[in-house]
């Protein structure tokens, strides 16, 4: 199956990967100098790392977020997207995730006439007080 790579949009043909070999192997490349970087030097900041492995700030966030890195530059700082508490990977911290699946599955379980029916009964009894 041919495809565009995520990177420099060049047609490449890969069953699972959205980089082409190139991309591929620069990616590999520059986590393995990120990672490196940062077991020698454990105290640097993220600006550091990114100016001296030559990636960006935004790469070794994706990084950090996506839970990669062993050691964290000491200024890397996630923030929950629904509270802002800081987090040490993922988008949103353990207690929003737990939030978030409880009310996934109450607003699956909710039966979906069963509100309006009662609503419905509600109101015809108003109507009948009123009269
Ligand atoms: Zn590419
Ligand atoms: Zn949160």
């Amino acid at each position: 199956m041919l495809k565009n790579c995520d990177e420099c949009n060049r047609v490449f043909s890969h069953p699972t990967r959205v980089l082409c070999q190139e991309c591929y192997d620069q990616a590999l490349r520059s986590y393995g100098a990120v990672r490196d970087y940062l077991k020698a030097n454990p105290g640097a900041t993220v600006a550091e790392v990114a100016k001296d492995t030559d990636t960006t700030v935004e790469v070794i966030y994706e990084y950090i977020r996506q839970g990669r890195l062993d050691v964290v530059p000491k200024d890397a700082r996630l923030y929950c997207a629904i509270c802002g508490t800081s987090i040490d990977k993922g988008k949103v911290c353990a207690s929003c995730r737990n939030d978030l699946r409880n009310t996934m599955t109450q607003e699956a379980s909710k039966p979906e006439g069963k509100s309006k029916s009662s609503l419905r009964v509600h109101t015809a009894e108003h109507i009948r007080k009123q009269r």
